[in-house]
């Protein structure tokens, strides 16, 4: 039998939550390995929209500017007009303050596998873990090979593997499915039927516990919807085509379409145990409301790397560490968007998305800056302090 590899830390998922805590750690001279069961560029369904949160948290992590993401070709498109739709209705909308900025998963997740690969992080891609011992600090490979690490970092999306690791007294399975959103998502040619637009949209009103959007891009308009099931849901597929007929879509892209579960509203408040961590989706943390998930899954890997590196990777005080600053900082936050989304979005169904378009029409400017985290969502009837809210990670 081969001798077992060994490494400080083990990283399952190359996505941007993985790449980015490989990024910090080998930064720092630790001897890091990063897993991945596909080859890199890799297809990843996602509207690909980035907040001011994300870009500000991009420049201080890996100090790649937004002029230096649009110089490595990153930023495909960028729109300042939104509307928000009730139906087809319009509730909302204007001019944001800072733009929406769109990217092509395949190139910025490469992007970022670079980076980490520069740093030092030794990849192993295109073979998945099968295997995650979070007590011996051990993964195995399809391929049989087993590597050992003093901590490992589960980075591995929303069917994480290494979420199996946790005992089930801190993974819930049942809340895990119960805040679990289905979605589905298409591009649409820009030089089809659909009127030309550059404006986001979001629709309410489609689905009950979730809503639709409409993205503009480059070549092409990202469709798509996601929702809470519930077991008295109807199918999403219909609501997602009674969207695109209602927006004007030709109903013959059926074959077209491409789905995955969101986490949404499932953030996982212990996602630690014993040489295990969890960051990004693997760890529930996209925003309940609108399904953001990039920010989080940087953010997360930031504030992972950061209580390894002060705990010198002894696992026990570096678990505590991240445990108590995610909750302090990305969960706080994921609670209070979750209790807005029941007050405003998912329980104004019933009145039609009133209260929702009176908001947009009393306070849009207020609700842009929650979005784009600017202004935190637990202060959202209160106006802003003029302090830069995005929590001080990376
Ligand atoms: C339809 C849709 C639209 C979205 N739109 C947006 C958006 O516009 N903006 C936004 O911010 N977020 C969006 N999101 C959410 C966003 O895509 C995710 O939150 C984000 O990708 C999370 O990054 P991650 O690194 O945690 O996981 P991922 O990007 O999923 O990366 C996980 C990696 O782990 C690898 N992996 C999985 N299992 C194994 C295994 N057993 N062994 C080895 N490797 C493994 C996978 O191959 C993958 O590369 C959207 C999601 C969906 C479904």
């Amino acid at each position: 039998m081969s001798a077992l590899a060994t490494c400080d830390v083990a990283i399952i998922g190359a996505g941007p939550a993985g790449a980015t805590a490989a990024y910090l750690l080998a930064r720092q001279g630790y001897d890091v390995r990063l897993f991945d069961r596909r080859g890199f560029p890799r297809p990843k369904l996602c509207a690909g929209l980035l907040t001011w949160k994300s870009i500000d948290l991009l420049e201080r992590i890996f100090g790649q500017s937004l002029d230096r993401l649009k110089d490595h070709g990153l930023i495909v498109h960028t729109c300042r007009e939104y509307r928000i739709y009730y139906k087809m209705k319009e509730i909302g909308g204007g001019r944001l303050d800072f733009p929406f900025h769109f990217v092509e998963r395949p190139a910025y997740d490469h992007h970022w596998l670079r980076l980490a690969e520069r740093a030092g992080a030794k990849t192993i891609t295109g073979t998945a873990v099968t295997g995650v011992d979070a007590e011996a600090g051990r993964l195995t490979l399809a391929d049989g090979r087993a590597f050992g690490a003093r901590m490992l970092i589960g980075a591995d999306g929303v069917w994480s593997k290494a979420r199996r690791a946790l005992p089930e007294q801190i993974f819930n399975e049942r809340r895990w499915r119960a805040n679990l959103a289905a979605t589905i998502e298409i591009r649409h040619p820009n030089d089809s039927t659909l009127p030309p637009s550059e404006c986001a949209c979001l629709h309410f009103g489609y689905v009950p516990r979730g809503y639709a959007w409409s993205f503009p891009g480059r070549t092409a308009r990202t469709l798509g919807i996601a929702g809470l099931r519930t077991p008295r849901s109807g199918s999403i597929r219909k609501d997602f085509q009674t969207f695109l007929n209602s927006v004007g879509v030709a109903t013959d892209m059926e074959a077209c379409w491409k789905g995955s579960p969101l986490p949404y509203g499932n953030y996982l408040e212990q996602p630690v145990h014993r040489r295990l961590l969890l960051i990004g989706d693997a760890c529930g943390l996209a925003d309940p409301l609108l399904g953001e998930g990039i920010y989080y899954a940087h953010a997360s890997a930031s504030i992972a790397a950061t209580a390894m590196v002060e705990a010198n990777l002894e696992a026990g005080p570096a678990g505590r560490m991240y445990r108590e600053r995610l909750n302090r900082t990305l969960i706080r936050e994921l609670r209070w968007i979750k209790l807005w989304r029941t007050a405003l979005f998912f329980g104004g169904r019933l009145r039609r998305y009133r209260g929702l378009g009176l908001f947009c029409r009393l306070l849009p400017k207020r609700l842009e800056a929650a979005v784009q985290g600017r202004h935190p969502f637990s202060r959202l009837l209160l106006p802003g302090s003029g302090r830069n809210h995005n929590p001080q990670i990376g």
